[in-house]
């Protein structure tokens, strides 16, 4: 089998009339004679010509739609349009057939919501293919960028007793026979007997954990899995998301926006730079796809378009009180447009917001700094001005918050004060309360979640759609 060549090497190959094994998976067959082989190295097929007249009737029958085969023959230059090699088929040998009255992908259009039905299948599709080699590239670049920077990948643990946002919407983790866990003499649940003494959940963020790597290593980074048991019901929520968080000690915000800005600009460079027919092939399925929306609807950029722009201009920069003045004075805010009206300084951003900033009122990527500290998590340093806290979002054309992030916190007594307000226990973090005790220093981070990246790097719609097998409400198929 090792002898098998992959097409895109084929494709590219300038060499001719040399003998080649290939092997994939069959995406049509016409005439009895040219089969379309795919074997998910690139988009594009090879063809391969059979010479029917001398093949059995048995074997060119079982030539069917999603069938793999092993064929050799000789690659030469094609005569017909559409391709520059081809391969005549000296031998072809079936490795599986395909019943094709049962093979659910039929060579047609397929609605994205039929093929995340058969999301075992889909990666056989266009689409698909191209989806996930865009996908690994970003998560390639993301190492590759970090890693030249000198920054320590870490492990952060899956399984965890803190809850770090506190909110409350963590999946939890326990080996009790749930019908009948063993309880307390005031009836409480008893996790004391539990598998590790104590209630557990699966994690929401490694960032606890990565902050204490930070305050040793300087830089690392976790790039992991994070689960949420939120009410996920949107196209830009999962409940199991990869995320990637960079934390840094001797970093200010304004050193940690600008690691943000240029890792997103890195990678997004990475991908055009290497995945260039996949994203132009992408970029026309968009196309496609915007054909059947209003004109007004219609995005002015096309996707290879927005992601250039992305590259070439700096990402608007501003507080989250001037960007409340901008709202306050926009026009869906006073012709009562916006579902949720923007009264006054305080109030939470929804994605209507941010994506009014960014879509109508800068037209570019946009960094929010200085929330409240209401709406914002324990952690983050607090401004001089008693309402703000060093925070950082960076919001996306057509997704909204891609990255959340702050300066941390590193005064042990203003921590203490705020966890105390907020009502975290401090015993329960006794452990990342130790950081601020012996040899503290100014540092920050931010999460950036991997899907709502490749969202807006393949130019999808539906974050389901850019994750092998997406985790839901009510959905936990494959
Ligand atoms: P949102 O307001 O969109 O729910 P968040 O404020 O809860 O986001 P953070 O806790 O700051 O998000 O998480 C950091 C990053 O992780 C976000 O900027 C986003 O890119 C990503 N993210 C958060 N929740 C999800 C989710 N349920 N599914 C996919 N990605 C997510
Ligand atoms: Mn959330």
């Amino acid at each position: 089998m090792s002898k098998r060549t992959k097409i895109k090497a084929l494709l590219e190959s300038t060499q001719t009339d040399i003998q080649v094994t290939v092997m994939g998976w069959v995406r049509t067959f016409r005439n009895n004679q040219f089969i379309a082989l795919n074997d998910g190295s690139t988009n594009n097929n090879i063809q391969i010509v059979v010479d029917f007249e001398n093949t059995d009737e048995a074997l060119l029958k079982r030539i069917t739609t999603g069938a793999s085969l092993k064929v050799v023959g000789q690659l030469v230059a094609s005569l017909g349009k559409g391709q520059k090699v081809e391969i005549k088929a000296t031998e072809v040998e079936i490795l599986g057939d395909s019943d094709p009255e049962k093979y659910p992908l039929q060579p047609k259009k397929h609605s994205l919501e039929f093929l995340r039905e058969i999301a075992h299948l889909r990666f056989r599709t266009n689409t698909f293919g191209a989806i996930f080699r865009v996908r690994n590239s970003l998560a390639f670049a993301v190492h590759k960028f970090l890693q030249e920077k000198g920054f320590v990948y870490l492990h952060t643990p899956v399984i965890t007793a803190s809850d770090a946002e506190g909110a409350g919407e963590a999946f939890k983790v326990t080996n009790f026979d749930i019908a009948n866990p063993p309880r307390t003499e005031s009836g409480e649940i008893d996790y004391k007997q539990d598998f590790f003494g104590k209630a557990t959940n699966l994690t929401v963020s490694g960032q606890l954990e990565g902050e204490l790597g930070a305050m040793a290593l300087s830089d690392i980074y976790t790039f992991g899995p994070t689960f949420r048991a939120e009410n996920s019901n949107t196209t830009r929520h999962l409940a199991e998301f990869w995320m990637i968080e960079p934390e840094m000690a001797f970093y200010d915000l304004e050193d940690n926006m600008d690691l943000a800005e240029g890792l997103l600009k890195y990678v997004i460079s990475y991908a055009l730079e290497n995945n260039r027919e996949d994203l132009e092939f992408l970029s026309q399925r968009l196309q496609e796809e915007e054909k059947s929306k209003p004109q007004n609807e219609r995005s002015e950029m096309s996707l290879l378009d927005k992601l250039q722009f992305c590259l070439d201009n700096s990402f608007e920069r501003l507080t989250y009180t001037e960007a409340i003045d901008i709202l306050k004075e926009s026009t869906p805010n006073k012709k009562k447009k916006f579902q949720y009206l923007i009264e006054g300084w305080g109030a939470d951003l929804q994605s209507e917001h941010e994506r009014y900033l960014v879509e109508k009122h800068f037209k570019k990527p946009v960094i929010l700094t200085d929330y409240p500290k209401e709406i914002k998590a324990f952690y983050m340093r607090q401004n001089d001005d008693g309402k703000t806290v060093r925070a950082m979002d960076i919001l996306f054309p057509g997704i909204g918050e891609i990255v959340g992030g702050s300066q941390r916190e590193e005064r042990l007594e203003k921590l203490e004060q705020r966890m105390a307000e907020m009502g975290i226990p401090a015993e329960e973090l006794w452990w990342y309360l130790d950081t601020r005790r012996f040899g503290s220093c100014p540092h920050a981070g931010f999460g950036l979640g991997f899907e709502r990246l490749v969202l807006f790097v393949t130019g999808m719609g539906n974050i389901r759609d850019v994750i092998p097998f997406p985790r839901f409400p009510k959905n936990a198929e494959f």
